[in-house]
């Protein structure tokens, strides 16, 4: 909320916005210099991309996603967008319409697949088949399909929106829970190798509430609602135990994160030395990759069922 007559820190014209974990308010122009800034800052400093090259970004349809492809296009990066569909219910039409609407906006191609027609299965039944938790299994199967596409269709960088507030509550879990190879590889860019795309975190510098504002700046055709599968997640606990450290003492967040990143190495590239999936050649250190495996999983379970069915039919 913003209070009438409160001043822009950069301009000093009326303030529309409000970020007390930087001391700052800003109108809508500054803002965008503000948002820009940062983002510009974030792919010099951890060089995630060369100046207006080209890149693929993932869109949900998410403010996140919307308004990391808006900030890139702007920034003149040549951008295309890649929409996966995943089926999930009255999230999926929405999300869709949103990411085609910003494709629009911006008048730049949009890539659309739908997971189902992708893997050939729907993700209810990779999950089921695979008893595991269904973001782990969704996420796996994200990353996969969103990696291949983006090398499928030429581009050697995939950008996401995840923001500040996602780092820091990952940060958070995995030093709570002493998990050491996450922490190691946990770096707004993971490198590309053979087989895999360079992943990018060009937000990582701007809290969700920025990217919030900056959406709303710009009035980004923003997708509402929340997955509905998510009720499992654990991450928006530590997300939220971040937030209610930060409203305490603002710039908390910030300072975790951006510290954690001061002090540590970039990681060694992913999967250095791996061998190839034998069934859809990318690189991994088993026989299958995870996507491949969790697949063949789910084949095997659909073929237990239908012999289930016929034997009772006999
Ligand atoms: P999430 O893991 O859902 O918080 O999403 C993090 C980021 O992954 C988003 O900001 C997008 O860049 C990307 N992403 C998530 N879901 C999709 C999707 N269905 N299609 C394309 N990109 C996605
Ligand atoms: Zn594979």
């Amino acid at each position: 909320m913003t209070n009438p007559g409160m001043k822009c820190t950069r301009c000093r014209g009326p303030a529309r916005h409000r970020f007390p974990s930087h001391n700052a308010r800003f109108c809508d122009e500054c803002l965008d210099v503000f948002f820009r800034g940062q983002v510009a800052k974030a792919i010099k400093k951890y060089r995630m991309a060369p100046p207006g090259g080209p890149m693929m970004i993932a869109v949900s349809g998410g403010k996140d996603s919307l308004a990391v492809w808006r900030a890139l296009h702007d920034m003149g990066y040549e951008t295309a967008g890649l929409h996966l569909d995943l089926g999930l219910g009255e999230f999926a039409a929405p999300s869709l319409a949103a990411a085609r609407a910003m494709a629009r906006r911006l008048g730049r191609p949009l890539h659309v697949y739908s997971f189902q027609e992708l893997a050939g299965h729907a993700m209810e039944d990779v999950v089921r088949a695979n008893r595991r938790n269904f973001c782990s299994v969704c996420g796996t199967m994200k990353r996969y399909w969103l990696n291949r596409l983006t090398l499928e269709h030429g581009f050697d960088t995939v950008a996401t929106g995840h923001q500040l507030d996602d780092e820091a509550g990952r940060l958070l879990g995995n030093m709570l829970h002493f998990h050491d190879q996450y922490l190691a590889n946990q770096w707004p860019v993971l490198e590309a190798a053979p087989g895999l795309a360079r992943k990018i975190k060009p937000l990582c510098r701007l809290s969700e509430a920025e990217v919030r504002a900056y959406a709303k700046a710009h009035d980004l055709p923003v997708a509402q609602g929340k997955c509905p599968r998510s009720k499992g997640a654990t991450l928006p606990y530590y997300q939220e135990a971040m937030q209610w450290l930060d409203d305490k003492m603002p710039g908390t967040m910030h300072n975790f994160y951006l510290e954690f990143l001061r002090r540590k190495q970039p990681p060694a590239p992913p999967l250095a030395g791996a061998a190839r999936c034998a069934s859809c050649g990318a690189p991994t250190f088993g026989q299958e990759c995870t996507a491949c495996r969790l697949l063949a999983k789910t084949e095997a379970w659909k073929q237990a069922l239908w012999e289930r069915g016929h034997a009772t039919d006999a």
